[in-house]
């Protein structure tokens, strides 16, 4: 692909306006999944999963209307801010993250939806600039009750969220799961999760806690169903991915 005739950090127009269309596409996806579900429009917030993409893709989104990206490598993500610093967008992290990092991500992020761990949060609250807005967090939930995966245990859950809602620098909006391909159940059962944490915990109701991170590529249309409020969506909008360098 050339880029000769354009400007460094910018997409060439017709990839650019590719990048819309496929914003577009998704949106009406969504858009649908909600009437199929018979719920209000614009209940689900797009999440663009922008990793080990070029911050020229992010910027042609970024004027095609798209606020909200997510990232799952740190300092990837934080090279890519740097470089959109002139544009007003929503970063928020969604990858593993490990506690030599969480500074780091205390001081550049909008959003994580990876926390699993009590003392990664205690790290990212006493971290959080003062200045700043509390991080937004959701609690990563091991629905599918898998231990390759991260994520806290289902039976973890309450005395987690009871604790990370104690926190100054963090908010508690909600929880994330990423289900195994094709284990549509654990949707609405991380939907479940959240309506028994809720009865058990009702002051998190003022945080408030109304975020159910999930839904990705493959899975939008039934997490939209089970009652996701924020999906998540790489491959649909930025086709594959690029190999990861090491
Ligand atoms: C990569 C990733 C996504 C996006 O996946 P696609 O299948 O490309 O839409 C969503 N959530 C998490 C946690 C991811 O790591």
């Amino acid at each position: 692909m050339s880029s000769a005739d354009t400007t460094p950090g910018t997409l060439p127009v017709q990839a650019a306006q590719a990048l819309a269309e496929r914003r577009q596409a998704v949106l009406v996806r969504v858009r649908a999944a909600e009437v199929r579900a018979g719920r209000p429009e614009g209940g689900v917030a797009l999440l663009a999963v922008s990793k080990l993409q070029p911050a020229a893709a992010v910027r042609a989104l970024a004027q095609a209307g798209q606020t909200a990206f997510g990232e799952n490598y740190v300092q990837e993500a934080v090279d890519k801010m740097a470089e959109l610093a002139d544009l007003p967008l929503q970063w928020h992290l969604i990858g593993p993250l490990q506690s030599n990092k969480t500074r780091v991500v205390a001081e550049h992020f909008d959003w994580v939806h990876s926390l699993d761990r009590l003392k990664i949060a205690e790290r990212l609250s006493a971290q959080r600039p003062p200045g700043m807005a509390p991080l937004q967090v959701c609690i990563q939930v091991n629905i599918d009750d898998e231990d390759s995966k991260s994520g806290c245990a289902p039976a973890d859950l309450p005395a987690l969220a009871a604790a990370v809602m104690r926190l100054p620098g963090l908010r508690l909006r909600g929880l994330m799961c990423i289900p195994r391909p094709g284990n549509t159940a654990a949707l609405a059962g991380l939907a479940e999760t959240a309506g028994d944490l809720l009865a058990r915990l009702p002051a998190l109701a003022e945080q408030p806690f109304d975020t159910l991170s999930m839904g990705m590529s493959d899975d939008l249309d039934e997490a939209v169903a089970a009652g996701s409020t924020l999906v998540r969506i790489g491959t649909a909008i930025f086709g594959a991915r690029p190999a990861r360098q090491a």
